[in-house]
């Protein structure tokens, strides 16, 4: 990689020729302010910028990678998958044994889809349910993030909305301009973590089983369960939206974990070992209904592309029992010492850590549904971020994204971690 430039001079470029010099919101350090560092390279916990700086990264491409940066075995396959071709237009055994490896670990994934992202699953399974059904109205979650089809984005957490809602107003305000308001005519948005009282023009409830575009939300006891059984009582269906829980919350994700099965799942992320990939999955008789079996049209050029689905088996080939205990034992050393480093400078914060998912919410009292996580002090989340990256240690650009441990991140690098957020915290509350 060419490295005879600066993070100013490529963002100045980058301005000239790419919309805010981004190619996706949060990047652009709008909430926390500053220039974006540009990556030139990465390597398990790390990744260095393109003046040479090193730092712990705990974005991990928000999730995409949870082997760590260029694992051997993940590199190695795409480079062989790669070397065979890049995309054939027609099936491959790798879809295949992704799709097979899916439903190993997912039972109520009957049948797999794949697709190219998170947002093409979940707008692919709303299409879907809404074919099943005949209806059209979805229910979706104040805070949930879905991925950025229309009817999807209103009150959608990480993605900041740019048109505010009327407070007076009941129907979902678009949470974008270019959104009609049509687009979300059918969309009702309710608080999270309560059950909301459904009736039969509901095509379904879709949902974060675990919330994790609001800072770190779980699910509170019975939510899930309770969501199954009101969505059985009116004959609506309910979605998990997996892409961040989907693989990492454990071997069978949200549902494994929660023992509460949906009729359709959605993931990302974790299934592409890094590249770009997507998946909806569920009982065979809903899943049949796409095309070409059904009358459910979906498609894509790249969809199961041989990179990667090469990628993602080569991913979930290292996640076995031992990766998750793993998993978990890092984001629990690194909550609580996170919560006490914080915590021990005077900043009001709570940590929630729900397996190996944890977020850093600056306020006194836990988040439990949108309008609590929204309490969280945006200020000193921005100045937070600033001390931290100054000290090497390189968290997501914007107050309501997780934090995401992964194998690579060894108890030195969480020493590292939390001796730079001490450090960091007293520099804040000065
Ligand atoms: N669903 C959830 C829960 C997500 O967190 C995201 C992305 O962060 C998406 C869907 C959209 O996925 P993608 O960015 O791959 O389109």
């Amino acid at each position: 990689m060419p490295t005879h430039t600066t993070n100013a001079d490529l963002f100045a470029r980058a301005q000239r020729v790419i919309p805010g010099g981004v190619s996706s919101p949060v990047r652009a350090f709008g909430s926390v302010g500053g220039t974006p560092y540009f990556v030139a390279r990465a390597e398990g916990p790390h990744v260095w910028d393109v003046e040479g700086r090193r730092l712990v990264d705990v974005v991990q491409s928000y999730g995409a990678i949870i082997a760590g940066h260029a694992h051997p075995a993940i590199v190695e396959a795409v480079a062989a998958a790669a070397a065979d071709g890049t995309s054939y237009g027609a099936p491959t055994e790798r879809e295949v044994l992704l799709a097979e490896e899916i439903r190993t670990r997912v039972p109520a994934c009957e049948r797999v889809r794949l697709v190219s992202s998170g947002t093409e699953a979940t707008m692919s399974a709303i299409r879907l349910v809404r074919g099943a059904t005949g209806r059209d109205r979805l229910v979706k979650f104040a805070g949930n993030y879905h991925g950025h089809s229309d009817g999807l984005l209103a009150d959608a957490g990480s993605a900041v909305a740019l048109i505010e809602a009327d407070p007076s107003d009941p129907t979902a305000v678009p949470g974008s301009a270019g959104v009609p308001r049509g687009a979300v005519a059918d969309t009702v948005v309710v608080p999270y973590n309560r059950v909301p009282e459904l009736d039969d023009t509901v095509a379904c409830v879709i949902v974060e089983p675990v919330a994790a575009n609001m800072g770190l939300v779980p699910p509170a006891p019975g939510f899930l369960a309770g969501l199954r059984a009101e969505c059985d009582r009116v004959g609506a269906l309910l979605v998990f939206d997996e892409v961040i829980t989907g693989f990492r919350l454990g071997r069978g994700g949200a549902q494994g974990r929660y023992g509460v099965t949906p009729d359709l799942s959605c993931f990302g992320k974790v299934i592409g070992g890094g590249l770009n990939v997507g998946a909806f999955g569920g009982r065979a008789d809903l899943m049949d209904q796409m095309a070409p079996l059904g009358p459910v049209y979906q498609a894509g050029t790249l969809s199961g592309n041989p990179l990667a689905t090469a990628a993602g088996l080569a991913a979930l080939d290292l996640l076995d029992d031992a990766a998750y205990t793993r998993l978990e034992a890092t984001a629990r050393r690194l909550g609580e010492g996170l919560a006490g480093a914080l915590g021990a400078a005077g900043l009001d914060v709570v940590v929630p850590v729900e397996g190996p998912l944890l977020g850093i919410h600056l306020a006194a009292d836990p988040a439990v549904d949108y309008d609590t996580a929204r309490t969280t002090d945006t200020a000193t989340y921005a100045r937070l971020f600033h001390a931290l990256l100054d000290r090497g240690i390189a968290l997501a650009p914007g107050p309501y994204e997780i934090l995401f441990p992964g194998l690579a991140h060894d108890d030195a690098t969480v020493d590292e971690v939390l001796a730079a957020a001490g450090d960091a915290a007293r520099a804040v509350a000065e």
